[in-house]
């Protein structure tokens, strides 16, 4: 599958990752929006939010443990922003669920 995200989980694209394990994978943004954007993905393809499922969705809770403990050591956990864009009203770019954790300036809301 021709997939950029995948392509990096595979190590055929170059990341600067940071956290790894058996199923999730977190790495810099190549274009940062905050001081601290990091994606964090499952390594299991799947293609946005609107395909999580019974089957898929202990990931996702994995996720969430692995934002937390990220947001502790890149010194934002007083206040971040989880994102994920899901499909091209929304503006996903890349078909590869994906959860953008956002930190290090102030946020508005709501956002556009
Ligand atoms: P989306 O627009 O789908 O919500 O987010 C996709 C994100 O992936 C964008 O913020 C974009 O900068 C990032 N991105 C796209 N290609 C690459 C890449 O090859 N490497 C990294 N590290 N980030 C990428
Ligand atoms: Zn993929």
């Amino acid at each position: 599958m021709d997939c950029i995200f995948c392509k990096i989980i595979n190590n055929e694209i170059p990341s600067k990752k940071v956290y790894e394990d058996d199923t999730v994978l977190g790495f810099h943004d190549i274009e940062p929006t905050a001081p601290v954007h990091i994606l964090l993905i499952p390594k299991e393809h799947i293609n946005s939010a609107a395909e999580i499922n019974e089957d898929n969705s202990s990931v996702i809770s994995h996720i969430f443990e692995v934002a937390a403990k990220l947001s502790k050591e890149f010194s934002v956990s007083d206040g971040f922003r989880i994102v994920t864009n899901c499909g091209d009203k929304a503006g996903q770019s890349v078909k590869h669920l994906h959860f953008h954790l956002l930190g290090g300036r102030e946020f508005t809301w709501p956002a556009g």
